[in-house]
């Protein structure tokens, strides 16, 4: 059997994290795959006018695609567009500043593989440039919700409904960058490095957004206890990746 038909080709839908160039006129996209986890590929001619790939690979885009399997990458043999995203999201500077942020994130979370994590990750990202495209929510909020979720996904807790050292729903009270959110109890106890109380309007605030209860978020809190939601989950982040994003920096500046 020759190489080329003995080579693999899969089919799937993807989200176009980002691009980087490769040579004169081509292009490696970093894909998340519904099924595949994170994909890096070569777009053969993507940087040419003529490309046949037209304007399918920029960031945020929500494209069918099928890739061949070679020794170190794939490549690009087709894509599709499903939902054209780009465009809305990076005419609005807020939104683009956000839309940057999910996909530094979801990049860096690059431990999925395939299968089922691959798949939830997938439609968060997908809701989530949804969301940031048809401005239907603010976009400070939609970072605070997918990083909340992304998060608790890869099993690096957070989850702002219970106590990450104990478990208890009760009584949740303290922040610490290592643990996450503690209960009063837990708290209190010295091996874990607590650095701040959280007020009752931000717990809320926390658990809106990791839940979805988006009229609850839109209805009462404010721009505020988003801001200081967004601090508490970037320092959290940056604890786990021992690394900042660079996308965190600028919605500092901005929001
Ligand atoms: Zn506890």
């Amino acid at each position: 059997m020759s190489s080329s038909a003995s080579s693999k080709t899969i089919f799937d839908q993807a989200i176009v994290l980002r691009g980087q160039k490769l040579g004169d006129a081509d292009k490696i996209v970093i894909l998340l795959t519904r099924n595949h986890g994170i994909v890096h590929a070569v777009a053969k001619g993507a940087r040419k006018t003529t490309s046949k790939f037209g304007g399918r690979l920029e960031p945020f885009m929500l494209v069918d695609v099928s890739l061949t399997a070679g020794k170190d990458l794939y490549t690009l043999t087709q894509v599709q567009t499903v939902r054209a995203y780009t465009s809305p999201i990076m005419s609005d500077y807020s939104a683009y500043l956000a839309g940057l942020a999910l996909i530094e994130l979801t990049e860096s979370l690059g431990k999925f593989e395939e299968g089922e994590s691959s798949n939830q990750l997938f439609v968060m990202l997908a809701g989530a440039l949804s969301s940031l495209s048809s401005q239907r929510l603010r976009p400070l909020d939609i970072v605070n919700a997918y990083f909340l979720r992304a998060i608790s996904l890869a099993g690096w807790g957070m989850n702002p409904t219970v106590c990450s050292h104990c478990g208890s729903s009760e009584n949740l009270r303290w922040f610490s960058a290592e643990a996450g959110l503690l209960c009063e109890n837990c708290g209190r106890l010295e091996v874990l490095n607590v650095s701040k109380p959280v007020s009752e309007e931000t717990l809320h605030y926390l658990s809106d957004v990791f839940l979805g209860r988006w009229e609850s978020v839109t209805a009462i809190s404010s721009q505020h206890s988003a801001k200081i939601a967004y601090g508490l989950i970037s320092t959290f982040v940056h604890w786990q990746l021992e690394k900042p994003l660079k996308s965190l920096a600028l919605i500092e500046k901005e929001f």
